[in-house]
């Protein structure tokens, strides 16, 4: 999508793609009369009054340790979204409606690698203005083995100073990582 020309100083002009339940929305679900479209945070309706608000939306992810300290991290498979496609990280998703953060990251770590686990400490709340998602990050113990699945087409235990940096999927990986190895918990280990 072009971005069309303005003069909004740059952090009032939000990214393309930053709400896509509003992207190219033009007529109120309700009524389909005109809408009034603030992209990208709500949707109003002059004629019925609808209104929808739109929040960033929280993402999950537990970063599992072995009893002996290494982490378990994932491959993502090649066709995933860019820049983490083929990239590793932990496993992670969105929280659903009607399902708690901590039960999502036990959600995700079974579906993604077919592992239990046991949470641990917060590791940190990881936000950015452009991007749409709020990632939370704990700590979590491994209860076995992970293994690949269609969304983990490898999967490694890497010791703390063997952790691959320069092939981290997102930029939160890493900012999640530096924290769970600096935490005064994982000296324990
Ligand atoms: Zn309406």
């Amino acid at each position: 999508m072009d971005q069309p020309e303005r003069n909004d100083p740059p952090e009032l002009t939000p990214e393309p793609g930053l709400n896509p339940a509003l992207d190219d929305v033009r007529f109120c679900p309700r009524c389909a009369s005109p809408a009034d479209v603030a992209y990208p945070r709500s949707i109003g309706c002059p004629s019925c009054g609808y209104r929808a608000y739109y929040n960033p939306k929280p993402v999950v992810s537990a970063i599992p340790r072995a009893d002996d300290g290494r982490i378990w991290l994932l491959r993502r498979p090649p066709h995933a979204t860019a820049p983490g496609a083929n990239r590793w990280t932990f496993p992670g998703g969105f929280v659903d409606l009607g399902e708690s953060v901590p039960d999502a990251a036990r959600r995700e770590t079974r579906e993604e690698l077919e592992l239990e686990i046991e949470l641990g400490e917060l590791v940190g709340v990881y936000s950015r203005t452009d991007e749409r998602v709020v990632l939370i990050v704990y700590a979590a113990r491994a209860l076995g083995e992970p293994q690949t699945t269609a969304e983990a087409v490898e999967v490694q235990a890497f010791a703390v100073d063997e952790l691959p940096w320069a092939q981290l999927a997102f930029w939160s990986t890493e900012l999640a990582l530096r924290d769970a190895i600096a935490s005064p918990q994982s000296e324990h280990r």
